[in-house]
């Protein structure tokens, strides 16, 4: 991937990565010219997944658009606002679902903005069909025998078929 270009972070857990998630690096492509999905660890939310096994899922289902060179998928630890200087990005991008995930965001693009002025938050809403879609939700109702085809891309629902029958 070259430097050119306008570059925005989409930070998350994507444990595992939805069809949410990848309707929101959809539209931050059409945004901007470069898109990094960033994947922390994120052990307070426990995940079900390793960090690698996350990275992989994202790199199999996004591999059209990291093949284009538009899209690239990394991880990062520490502050986000220095990871996003490294990579020279001008924004972060986060979704926004439900009134729920309003208080959170606003804290930490607050907080982002007051460590780094330069550095724009861009809030996206996903196709409403997604909108009440988390990966948390999702992994319970695989837990619970429920068809979830609709909304993770078919080698992923095998995957946490595979993991959670196997825990
Ligand atoms: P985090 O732990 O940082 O919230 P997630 O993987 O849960 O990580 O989500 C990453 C980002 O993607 C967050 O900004 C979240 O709001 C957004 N997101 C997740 N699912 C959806 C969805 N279905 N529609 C819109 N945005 C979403």
């Amino acid at each position: 991937m070259t430097s050119t270009g306008r570059r925005v972070v989409y930070p998350g857990s994507f444990d595992p990565v939805t069809n949410g998630h990848l309707d929101m690096v959809c539209r931050a492509c059409q945004i901007f010219d470069r898109v990094t999905v960033a994947v922390s660890e994120n052990r307070a939310k426990n995940p079900l997944f390793s960090i690698d096994e996350r990275l992989e899922m994202l790199n199999i289902v996004l591999a059209p658009v990291i093949k284009s060179g538009q899209v690239e998928v990394d991880t990062f630890d520490g502050l986000l606002v220095d990871y996003c200087r490294k990579k020279g990005a001008v924004a972060v991008a986060r979704g926004l679902r439900a009134l729920s995930d309003f208080e959170y965001e606003f804290q930490m693009a607050l907080m982002n903005r007051h460590l780094a002025p330069e550095l724009e938050t861009v809030f996206m809403m996903s196709d409403e069909k997604y909108t009440y879609l988390s990966s948390t939700l999702l992994k319970d109702v695989v837990r619970l025998g429920g068809d979830v085809a609709r909304f993770v891309p078919a080698a992923i629902a095998t995957r946490i078929h595979r993991k959670l029958t196997s825990a």
